[in-house]
């Protein structure tokens, strides 16, 4: 799953790290795979930039064996491919390779992925639609979109949607919207009501009943090197990370029940 938006400061890295966690009290083993140069996941999970003697980058411009790069992270069944600023020059560094788009996709296929046994993948996406975005959305089979409950929130959707469809059309094209999660969502903010309105009208059923409210033991947790859920547990900002990983897991029985 690619959580992706290209606006910065929406709620990527924290949602891709709680609902991370989330997942794994439900009893799921999950790996996030960080893919934004700045790193913010890999440190909100305790792995300083000194430790992380490899990264995405070498998964995806050296080609590194898969299981090379992962790591464990305080949270058992929670495991960790971490960014390092190197990430930043991947457009550059893979120009002139024609399959640039496929590189995350062919690493994650590599055969002993099979033996990791994940249940579920989770890419943390970078504020840009770069090749690195790319590769997460034709690796991944869903992209999952936070919306920052505020003003201009709807603006810049229409972009993101139109480069799904593109990579659809060109290297994945059973690339699904997993859903849209509004985020530091606050009931007594008109202007956040007002958006969910309008996410609602617009994208109907896209939306998960779930929001994310503004919660302040959500921002400090990564400060401990924790996911909120181990931080404070029965914090509103836990409830609401554990409710979005149900509804995402009733989803998938719908689409594929098979597989549950
Ligand atoms: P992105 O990855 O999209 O750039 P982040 O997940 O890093 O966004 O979130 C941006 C900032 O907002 C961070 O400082 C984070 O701690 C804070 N934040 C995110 N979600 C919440 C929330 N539900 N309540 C309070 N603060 C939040
Ligand atoms: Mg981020």
């Amino acid at each position: 799953m690619a959580i992706a938006n290209q606006k910065g400061g929406v709620g990527k890295t924290t949602t891709t790290i709680n609902l991370g966690a989330a997942l794994v009290t439900k009893g799921h083993k999950v790996l996030i795979v960080d893919l934004d140069p700045q790193g913010n996941a890999s440190t909100g999970l305790g792995l300083e930039p000194e430790n992380r003697k490899t990264s995405t980058y070498d998964l995806i411009v050296q080609e590194a064996p898969i299981k090379s790069v992962i790591y464990e992270t305080g949270t058992p069944g929670l495991f960790l491919a971490p960014a390092t600023t190197d990430l930043s020059s991947t457009d550059m560094e893979l120009v002139s390779n024609e399959k640039r788009a496929f590189q995350l996709r062919d690493a994650l296929l590599q055969p002993e992925m099979e033996g990791l046994e994940f249940d579920f993948v989770l890419i943390d996406c970078p504020p840009s639609l770069n090749m690195l975005t790319v590769n997460a959305m034709v690796a991944a089979h869903s992209v999952l979109i936070p919306l920052q409950s505020e003003f201009f929130a709807l603006e810049g959707l229409s972009q993101l949607l139109l480069s799904i469809r593109e990579v659809r059309q060109s290297a994945n094209p059973d690339l699904r919207i997993e859903g849209v999660v509004l985020t530091m969502y606050d009931a007594r903010n008109n202007l956040a009501r007002q958006v969910e309105e309008d996410a609602r009208d617009n994208l109907n059923e896209l939306v998960f009943q779930t929001k994310i409210p503004r919660n302040v033991r959500v921002s400090e947790a990564p400060s401990y090197a924790m996911s909120v859920l181990q931080y404070d547990p029965t914090s509103r900002g836990s409830i609401a990370y554990r409710s979005l990983a149900t509804e995402i897991l009733k989803r998938h029985e719908r689409v594929n029940p098979m597989r549950q």
